[in-house]
């Protein structure tokens, strides 16, 4: 049987944005606050249309997860989520031209407005069912069962990301405490941290993802339970775990988010290479500091290109995670001065990255041509090799754009970067006969030095 909707009569004269409402702790129903300025801060239409429509129809529906969040703390939504208590079919007959269900492990429905505009509409979800073969093992296979708010609520991860807006009577429910946790710049998981981290081990890294980006602190026993699970990343889903990757990735906080990773001991499971390759956070041998303080550097000057509006595409993130380890061992192994082994060496290290996280053909190619072309850089002028060619070659902008977080991490080879860019854009402005003209050159080279000599 459904659980009451929650108490949403009609809002008393309060006009700051966290009022209390009248009925704020009265009972132990959710805390509603009246939140007119934060209503007001919604800028989307579609999302809004998509309450309007599915509450005439007599469903509930609210703004929910992180768009709530951010406009708490002053941030601009990524996208506005809607949850309801309508089913996706239904939902679906509500927006009958423009609306699909997608997903099989979480179904929910996408409202499209444009080509632009998605609203992802999902249905409130219950206590998700852990596997059934083994009552030990919480880890979640199916998120499909539909619930009340207040259920829906307490599935999510996190407290803060467990608040529901109403734009309509601009008020918000509470069923979790992540208002006041939202306060005291806190992230907490919602219920047991230990039950709810090893239900979904990839809520480790999105602690340390909104942790490091909101600046909050996490309460101590959800970092607890987050080390003593840590381990568990290994069985999660090698996509998801890549994707949290990358998002830490291209945080702008990705410095801390790495040593959030490595003090929790989650680096050692989802990228054991470089994780051995940086050494423990507080015993490490000498070599390892080195190592770890040049890639602290490299993140640094990630961080920093990040809040100037750069976004590393995938294949530079992960060159950027395995560019040491790749010298390194090319070092150890004497092969740094021969391009051909240097290359065979990249597709070794590419090659178990790709095992361990599923990437794409397309994306480890990239990668391993990215990290190999680091050299080519550093290449005098040889008489067979056409700069500017390289210049137009399909990696050499991500390729660069590595040689280029570099040089900023290492603070020299400043001016080679230089070079290269001003040879880029001369390249670009090469008319395309001339460009055909030093292709033909380079393929007669080709030609004339594969004839076999004569005796
Ligand atoms: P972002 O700004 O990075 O998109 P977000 O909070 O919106 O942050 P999403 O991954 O878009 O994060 O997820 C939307 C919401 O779904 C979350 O706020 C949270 O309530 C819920 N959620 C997402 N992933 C999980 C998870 N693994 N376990 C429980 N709840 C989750
Ligand atoms: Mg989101």
């Amino acid at each position: 049987m459904p659980a009451p909707a929650p108490d949403l009569r009609p809002a008393p004269d309060h006009h700051s944005a966290l009022a209390p409402h009248p009925d704020d702790g009265a009972h132990d129903g959710p805390r509603i606050i009246d939140a007119p300025d934060i209503a007001r801060r919604v800028r989307d239409e579609n999302a809004q249309r998509v309450i309007s429509r599915l509450a005439r129809n007599g469903h509930e529906a609210y703004l929910v997860g992180g768009c709530v969040r951010d406009l708490l703390v002053g941030r601009r939504p990524k996208d506005y989520d809607v949850a309801t208590s309508a089913t996706p079919r239904q939902v679906r007959r509500l927006f009958p031209r423009n609306s699909h269900i997608i997903g099989r492990r979480f179904r929910l429905v996408h409202v499209h407005y444009g080509h632009e505009s998605i609203i992802e509409t999902a249905t409130f979800r219950s206590e998700p069912q852990a596997r059934e073969d083994n009552d030990e093992d919480l880890l979640i296979v199916e998120d499909n069962v539909f619930g009340t708010a207040a259920e829906d609520a307490r599935r999510r991860d996190f407290t803060v990301n467990g608040l529901f807006l109403d734009p309509n009577s601009e008020r918000i429910i509470d069923f979790v405490g992540g208002l006041e946790d939202l306060d005291s710049r806190l992230l907490r998981t919602i219920g047991a941290p230990l039950v709810r981290m090893q239900e979904d081990p990839v809520r480790i890294l999105r602690a340390i993802k909104f942790a490091t980006r909101l600046d909050f602190h996490i309460e101590d026993a959800t970092w607890d339970a987050m080390c003593a699970t840590a381990p568990d990343l290994a069985r999660s889903a090698p996509p998801r775990v890549l994707e949290e990757i990358l998002r830490l990735l291209r945080s702008g906080t990705a410095l801390g988010a790495f040593r959030k990773l490595r003090r929790c001991g989650a680096l050692q499971p989802i990228l054991p290479d470089l994780d051995a390759h940086l050494g423990p956070l507080d015993h490490a041998d000498d070599a390892q500091r080195e190592r770890a303080e040049e890639f602290d550097r490299l993140l640094e000057a990630l961080d920093s290109d990040v809040h100037t509006g750069y976004e590393p595409t995938t294949p530079v993130c992960l060159a950027l995670l395995y560019h040491g380890i790749v010298e390194r061992d090319a070092t150890e192994r004497g092969l740094e001065d021969s391009m051909a082994d240097y290359a065979q060496l990249t597709g070794e290290h590419i090659d178990a990255l790709c095992e361990q996280t599923r990437l794409s053909r397309r994306h480890s190619g990239r990668t391993r041509r990215i990290l190999v072309q680091q050299g080519t850089f550093l290449r005098g002028s040889s008489r067979h090799f056409r700069p500017r060619l390289f210049c137009l070659s399909e990696d050499f902008p991500e390729a660069l754009e590595l040689f280029r977080l570099r040089a900023a991490a290492q603070g020299r080879g400043w001016d080679i970067y230089e070079g290269w860019a001003e040879r880029y854009r001369e390249a670009l402005a090469m008319p395309a006969e001339e460009i055909e003209a030093e292709r033909r050159r380079g393929r007669r080279r080709g030609r004339r030095r594969r004839r076999p000599r004569k005796s």
